[in-house]
């Protein structure tokens, strides 16, 4: 390890990997790059542990587009990251989502649709003759309607996504260090130094602070920015059903229940209710949620779930903007060289390749040369404006 880098990047998930894969990359920068991971098997990180769904079904037209290239980044990944001409597999399964409408939910799902559509999803507002028909799993009582990704959403497996930026980003020449950043140092406007535990203080010319949920508000603090970040517990289920249920896209239930296929099982998360949802990093799994809310709502939307067994849990924890649900990306005012990526609130894997080409753009030139990212900025915390997203879950 040197003793300076242009770029220090705290925090290697798939935020911190893709932004130093994408500043790598870059013909025009020829830095040193550092990535500090404390825990490299990230056996507690969102970005190894999350359900990798990739969708288009949002409402900020910001987010669509980030979705629009996150199954295109994943889709031409061999483009991307392959070394030595060998290509890495993600396990992208492009089985669409499918969110189901209630009669009151409806007209927002149909307007939601609409800026969709306008961005160029490839989503489809489905009537309850028509799911039937697509689905005959589904129990459509109650349902008004559903939407369904055509093309361009599904799911990868989201430790392989994690590793090959990694991989990719270190075949270039990236150094990724296993040590934990305890601190910042600020000089006025700019941040000139990151102390770590092990190595000691790296002169930095740039930090970016993507360490999630276990420690972005934390190293944020040490130059004296409040990221309205908490984190928040999230337990995953897996189940099996005996009778054959297919196909199933990554399903979002009006309850808030999302469910995908995995091999021959089954996924299957919600968030807790928002009372029994305060910020913690236990990690017991909360096994009444499944009980009490998962699966009821599982049962009497598809009939073939009344006969489901658990054969697996597993709980972590994401990064829960408290202010609006989405990401806080860019520098912070009053800051030249300090950049943060976090925020994500549960959709941070798909985002990743936006998101870590945004930060490498505004690093090398300054500016978003790509998608306008500006309204995800800090400045509408200050402001205490959110930037509300309709589809979060
Ligand atoms: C159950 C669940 C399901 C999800 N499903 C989806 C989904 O379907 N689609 C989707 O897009 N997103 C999903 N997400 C969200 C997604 O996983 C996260 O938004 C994303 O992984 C965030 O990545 P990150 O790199 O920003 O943070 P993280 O994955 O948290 O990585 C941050 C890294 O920083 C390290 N770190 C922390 N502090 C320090 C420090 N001081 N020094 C050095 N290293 C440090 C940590 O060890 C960690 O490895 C889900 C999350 C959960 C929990």
């Amino acid at each position: 390890m040197e003793d300076r880098y242009d770029v220090i990047v705290i925090g290697g998930g798939v935020s911190g990997c893709s932004t130093a894969f994408f500043l790598a990359s870059d013909p025009g920068f020829d830095g040193r790059i550092l990535v500090v991971e404390r825990d490299p098997t990230y056996q507690d990180a969102p970005s190894a542990r999350a359900t990798g769904g990739i969708r288009q079904q949002f409402s900020t037209p910001e987010n669509v587009r980030i979705g629009l290239f996150g199954s295109h980044f994943v889709r031409n990944a061999s483009d991307y990251l392959s070394i030595d001409g060998e290509a890495p597999d993600l396990s992208w399964r492009e089985g669409g989502y499918l969110l189901l409408a209630t009669p009151e939910s409806l007209p927002v799902m149909r307007e939601n649709n609409a800026v969709q559509r306008a961005e160029g999803a490839d989503i489809a507002l489905l009537a309850p003759p028509e799911l039937e028909r697509k689905f005959d799993w589904l129990n459509t009582d109650g349902i008004a309607g559903g939407c369904n990704g055509l093309s361009g959403e599904g799911w990868v497996d989201p430790y392989s996504l994690l590793q090959a930026f990694r991989r990719k980003a270190r075949s270039l020449g990236v150094e990724v260090v296993h040590d934990e950043a305890l601190r910042v140092a600020r000089s006025g406007s700019r941040v000139e130094s990151v102390t770590l535990a092990k190595g000691g203080e790296i002169e930095a010319g740039a930090v970016v602070n993507a360490a999630g949920a276990s420690g972005v508000k934390e190293i944020a603090a040490t130059v004296g920015v409040d990221l309205p970040i908490e984190s928040r517990k999230r337990c995953t289920f897996v189940f099996e059903c005996r009778e054959r249920v297919e196909p199933v896209p990554l399903t979002i239930l009006p309850e808030g229940i999302g469910f995908r296929p995995e091999g021959r099982t089954f996924l299957a998360n919600r968030a807790p209710p928002p009372e029994s949802d305060p910020p913690t990093r236990d990690t017991d799994i909360d096994h009444d949620l499944f009980e009490e809310l998962i699966w009821p709502a599982l049962a009497a939307r598809v009939p073939a779930f009344e006969a489901i067994k658990v054969t697996s849990a597993w709980c972590c924890h994401y990064d829960f903007n408290t202010l609006d649900e989405n990401a806080i990306v860019g520098t912070t005012p009053g800051l030249d060289n300090f950049y943060v990526l976090a925020g994500f609130s549960g959709h941070g894997l798909q985002q990743s390749p936006a998101m870590g080409r945004a930060t490498s753009e505004l690093i090398l030139h300054g500016e978003y040369r790509t998608l306008d990212l500006r309204r995800f900025g800090y400045e509408r915390v200050l402001a205490g404006e959110p930037l509300v997203e309709a589809n979060c879950f």
